[in-house]
Order: C-alpha cells, then sequence, then structure tokens
C-alpha cells in the first residue's frame, strides 16, 4: 500500500485562494511524467506553472514523487496539463524521465493504486498517456504506462485497502 499525503505536506501557502473553475463530466485521466529528476520539488513544479507559465496553480492533480502520491490541484475543478481535454480529464504526474528507462517500482505501484482508485470514481474513464491525449505535442510519459493498463482490471484502489482515501 503507498502512502498518500494531502497537499499541505509540500505546499506551505496552502490553502490559497484560487478561482477554479468546477469541472463537470471526468471521461479521462492523463499520464504524465515531469522528464525531470524524481526528487524534484513538488513545489517548484507549482511555482514554475504559476509565476512562469501564468497558470491558476500547479497544473495537475496529483503527483507522484519517490513512491509517494501527493495531491496538487483540487480533484474536482479544471487541470491544466492536456490542451483540449482539461475540462473533462484528471491529470497526473510522476516525477522522473521515462523517455527511455522504465519506472521505478515503487512509483509504478502508486501509480497503478491511484488509477484504480480513480476508476472506482469514474468507471469507464479512459486512462491515456500525454501524447495519446495531445499527439501534435510530446512524447510525455515514455515507457511510464507500459503494462499498467493491463494490470488495472486485478489492481485494487484505495477503497480496496481499507484505507480512506484523501482522494475525494
Ligand atoms: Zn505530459
Amino acid at each position: 500500500m503507498s502512502a498518500s499525503l494531502a497537499r499541505e505536506s509540500w505546499d506551505t501557502g496552502w490553502p490559497r485562494e484560487i478561482d477554479y473553475a468546477q469541472r463537470g463530466a471526468t471521461d479521462t485521466v492523463v499520464v504524465h511524467h515531469s522528464a525531470g529528476p524524481r526528487d524534484q520539488s513538488i513545489e517548484e513544479i507549482r511555482s514554475f506553472h504559476v509565476d512562469t507559465r501564468g497558470w491558476l496553480d500547479i497544473g495537475y492533480h496529483f503527483v507522484i514523487r519517490l513512491g509517494l502520491l501527493y495531491t496538487a490541484r483540487p480533484l474536482y475543478v479544471i487541470g491544466a496539463h492536456c490542451r483540449h481535454r482539461n475540462a473533462r480529464s484528471v491529470g497526473v504526474c510522476v516525477l522522473g524521465d521515462y523517455s527511455s528507462s522504465a519506472p521505478e517500482p515503487q512509483d509504478r505501484r502508486a501509480l497503478l493504486q491511484l488509477l484504480a482508485h480513480l476508476l472506482e470514481l469514474w468507471p469507464g474513464a479512459e486512462i491515456l498517456g500525454h501524447v495519446e491525449a495531445q499527439s501534435d505535442l510530446t512524447a510525455c510519459p515514455g515507457r511510464l504506462l507500459e503494462g499498467v493498463r493491463e494490470e488495472l482490471p486485478t489492481t485494487p484502489g484505495w477503497r480496496g485497502y481499507g484505507v480512506r482515501p484523501l482522494l475525494t
């Protein structure tokens, strides 16, 4: 069972007053890699998205860092991670660069458990790599999803472990 951590654990400025747009339907989960170091700070990503890109908040709803799952942008608001798909999708980013290497087992396990949980919340949602959802732009998430979708039907989500999810 991977641990999950609330936003307060990485964002010393949380809660922030942000005028989010609520998301209506959710039919897709888009998976990203950061293409950077596995131990990059999440605050650094938030700062890049907000201060450099000019977005409302960190773009992703979840970040997996060194085998731990962190909540980021609130789950039920529109994210900023996949052009044309944000309005109906949840964005997940695993820190690290999987362009040529496979993910570490603990990161992969956390991703599987998160995706299984999201499928409990939105049964039938499609799990896509960023490049599959937005083919004009990117090779993200590299090899991160290799075999993952095949394993999902037999992976219990967080509820399956009897753990109250942080995620709802
Ligand atoms: Zn991406």
